[in-house]
């Protein structure tokens, strides 16, 4: 629920303490002006971190704003967070104003769906910046297990060089409200002239128009893999 009644936010809080976590941010890495890595600082085991882990930070009484976690400790004392301030909104003002030494904070820890599938050889991964904590949690996986696997990812022009500079490989970086905005453009994708990717498991996330326009080109191909999406944000609308 990213806006709720403060009284609902405290409620939530009170009732489901297991969720919450007390943590210190512990170190800030600005990768541009708008790509910021946030290292928090807490007890985070017990926990089953998997792809695609998502905390929620109370950004304001009565906002929560979602977030992937990309790495965990291994003894579980740190977890770290690729975040986009994208402009001036509530989580991205308050994302930005986040720097070690300041008070320990409140965060959700939400968990994950099954998103990766060990067992499929293929596997493709959609998104934008919003998206760049989810490629890298799945890449170890994609490695160690010997996946074939591509990362398409739609960027700001200013944040082309982000992937490499993150260490995402095997990435085909688009221009934002380009090709993804437009159904054929997408049917011109090499991806839907080479089968070979046909039975490729699929993450869409990101925009939730760019990722509903893929996801329809996919099910008009009888695309054979599975198809999860998640929509991480949508123009208009205040968090997702
Ligand atoms: C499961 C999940 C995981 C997520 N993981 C991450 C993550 O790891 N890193 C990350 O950076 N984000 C992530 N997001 C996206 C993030 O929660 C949203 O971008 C959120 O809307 C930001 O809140 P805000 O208060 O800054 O903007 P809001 O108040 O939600 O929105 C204000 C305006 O800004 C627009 N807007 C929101 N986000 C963007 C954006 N990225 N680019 C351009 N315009 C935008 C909205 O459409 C709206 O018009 C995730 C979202 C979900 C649902």
């Amino acid at each position: 629920m990213p806006t709720a009644p403060k009284w609902i936010n405290d409620t939530l809080e009170k009732l489901a303490p297991s969720m919450l976590r007390m943590v210190r941010v512990e170190h800030v890495t600005y990768l541009n002006p708008n790509i910021k890595i946030i290292r928090l600082k807490g007890n985070f085991s017990a926990l089953h971190f998997t792809p695609g882990f998502t905390v929620s930070f109370r950004v304001s009484p009565t906002e929560m704003r979602h977030y992937t976690v990309f790495y965990v400790e291994p003894s579980a004392r740190f977890i770290e967070c690729i975040v986009h301030i994208h402009g001036n909104a509530p989580g991205a003002n308050y994302i930005n104003e986040l720097q070690p030494g300041g008070e320990k904070i409140k965060l959700a820890v939400l968990g994950s769906d099954k998103q990766y599938d060990a067992k499929v050889k293929k596997q493709i991964i959609f998104g934008d910046e919003t998206s760049l904590s989810l490629m890298l949690s799945f890449l170890p996986l994609l490695r160690q297990n010997g996946h074939d696997y591509q990362f398409f990812i739609e960027l700001d022009e200013q944040n082309r060089n982000i992937p490499e500079q993150i260490g995402l490989d095997n990435c085909t970086v688009f221009s934002k409200n380009n090709i993804f905005r437009d159904q054929d453009q997408i049917r011109q994708l090499p991806l839907f002239n080479d089968g070979g990717w046909s039975d490729a498991n699929i993450v869409l996330t990101g925009n939730v128009r760019s990722l509903q326009n893929f996801r329809k080109v996919l099910k008009e191909n009888s695309h054979r893999g599975k198809i999860y999406a998640k929509g991480y944000w949508l123009e208009g609308k205040k968090g997702l």
